[in-house]
């Protein structure tokens, strides 16, 4: 944490989760199976529309129980399973267990599946979406696949080619964390996201009344509209962030005071109640 020079405000920092090189020895060889003895668990954040508050889409994001390590926190192991390729199963798994649960929510709610770089470039990763779409029977158009700026760092042309395809088969594509990277409008021009989600320290900067953050978002939400994009803001955590967010014209919502990320079970039961209420 620092405090910047004149107010006294605390900036807000991400947490420094880069493990020691020990550490992540050791979670590698914890990592290596933890798939086959079953410590993967996929867990669902709603997403809702700003307007009506109407959920629109879960993202599926992977919690990994650890016998030894307890719970890790992907920002945590996500990391090591890139550097080890451990990423190429462990999110060919979260993808077919996406689609799966995503089957068994009313049809209009979409599911978004984070892909890494490592697996969006590995040359299997669209026959994986379609063999999980094919084999789950989950319309393509419900699968929004996010990715982060990073993928464009190192094989760009076949990231976008990887990308092209996925859009191609009628999946949605995202760009995760948006602003954080190492943006460029580039690739925003040449390819068809169909969503951009505004990085959540934007969201905390302009409850903070930071004019920039202000300035940004407004931009990013004219630059999508007018390129038929919607936005989706991440990490609104209140009220007053929600009535922000909203009057600065973001199509969705996603953050901790919507709903946090919850067993796939909690998230069937969010629909069976409101059909309850229905009837
Ligand atoms: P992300 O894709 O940007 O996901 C959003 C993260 O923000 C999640 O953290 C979520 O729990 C957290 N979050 C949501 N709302 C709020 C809020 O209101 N306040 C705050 N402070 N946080 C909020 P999580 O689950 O720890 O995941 C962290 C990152 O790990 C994800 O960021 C994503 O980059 C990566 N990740 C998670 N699951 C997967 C996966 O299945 N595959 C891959 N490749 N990466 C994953
Ligand atoms: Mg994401
Ligand atoms: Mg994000
Ligand atoms: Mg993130």
């Amino acid at each position: 944490r620092a405090k910047d020079g004149g107010g006294g405000r605390h900036c807000q920092f991400e947490p420094i989760l880069h493990a020691s090189a020990e550490e992540r020895r050791k979670l590698e060889l914890s990592l290596r199976g933890a798939l086959e003895r079953h410590e993967m668990e996929l867990q669902f954040q709603p997403v809702v529309d700003a307007k009506s508050e109407n959920i629109v889409s879960f993202e599926a994001l992977v919690r990994w129980h650890s016998p030894e390590h307890g719970f890790v926190s992907p920002a945590k192991f996500i990391p090591v399973a890139e550097d080890t390729r451990l990423i190429v199963p462990i999110g060919r798994w979260v993808l077919r267990k996406a689609c799966e649960e995503a089957l068994a929510w009313p049809e209009h709610i979409k599911v978004n599946v984070n892909v890494s770089p490592e697996q969006l470039l590995d040359p299997d990763f669209t026959d994986d979406v379609v063999r999980s779409l094919s084999e789950t029977g989950l319309h393509p158009q419900r699968l929004e696949i996010e990715v982060t700026e990073s993928i464009f760092l190192r094989d760009a042309s076949v990231a976008r080619s990887a990308l092209e395809q996925i859009m191609a088969l009628g999946c949605g594509v995202a760009l995760d964390d948006f602003g954080t990277g190492y943006s460029s409008l580039g690739y925003i021009r040449k390819l068809r996201f169909s969503t951009i989600k505004i990085d959540r320290t934007f969201v905390k900067g302009a409850e903070q009344q930071s004019a920039e953050s202000l300035a940004i978002i407004r931009a990013v939400v004219a630059m999508a509209q007018s390129l038929d994009m919607t936005t989706t803001a991440e990490g609104v955590e209140t009220i007053e962030e929600a009535e922000l967010i909203r009057a600065l014209g973001c199509d969705k919502i996603q953050g901790y005071y919507f709903g946090r990320p919850m067993s796939a079970s909690d998230a069937l039961k969010l629909f069976s109640q409101a059909d309850r209420q229905r009837a």
